[in-house]
């Protein structure tokens, strides 16, 4: 599987040349305070995880989850664990979550609490892969909505791909706007470009 290698932003995970804070995050600092990626979104990733998501080829998420738990293992424990929320709409014509599917895992094997109903996605986006960066930010505002109290709470955000961050770093700053103390996103692959 493709490697993301030692020096890396500690907020974003993006591969930086001494694993300092890159410059994204220096500029516009994300509602998240680190993040954790399994792998770099390169071949095969970049073909097993839209098949997984896409084709639902459910038997993935198992093997895919591994590479996050080995990682997730060693880090600081949140006190819940939260999927990426899918549009009412979305969960629809996709049939099941892929970030719930590999929270549950994540749950089971690290045995942290997980919950369902805490976040909400009430605002229907394009596929965040066809928007250029910009307009993924401008898409996403005012995406989520939290409906329970999550004050104080150190927890981590699981979804399949970080691309820019878009979506983790609304989700998280409506977390904190929540009273959330802690934030992470424990991703399964990295963009690295
Ligand atoms: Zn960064």
């Amino acid at each position: 599987m493709p490697q993301l290698g030692q020096l890396r932003c500690p907020c974003c995970a993006l591969p930086t040349p001494q694993g300092e804070r890159c410059g994204g995050c220096l500029q516009h600092p994300p509602g998240f305070d680190s993040t954790i990626a399994a792998w770099a979104y390169d071949w095969p990733l970049d073909r097993l995880i839209p098949a997984y998501k896409y084709g639902a080829e459910l038997a993935l998420a198992k093997p895919l989850a591994e590479g996050l738990i080995l990682n997730a293992k060693s880090a600081p424990r949140p006190d819940l664990l939260l999927a990426m929320p899918l549009h009412p709409t979305r969960l629809q014509e996709r049939g099941f979550n892929q970030s719930q599917l590999l929270a549950d895992l994540l749950a089971k094997a690290l045995r942290v609490p997980v919950r369902y109903d805490v976040v909400e996605r009430i605002k229907l986006t394009p596929p965040q892969a066809s928007l250029p960066r910009d307009a993924r930010r401008t898409a996403i505002r005012q995406a989520f909505r939290v409906r329970e109290a999550v004050s104080g709470m150190h927890i981590a955000l699981v979804d399949d791909v970080m691309t820019t961050g878009a979506s983790l770093d609304e989700l998280a700053k409506t977390l904190k706007q929540a009273g959330a103390s802690r934030i992470d996103c424990w991703v399964i692959a990295r963009t690295t470009n």
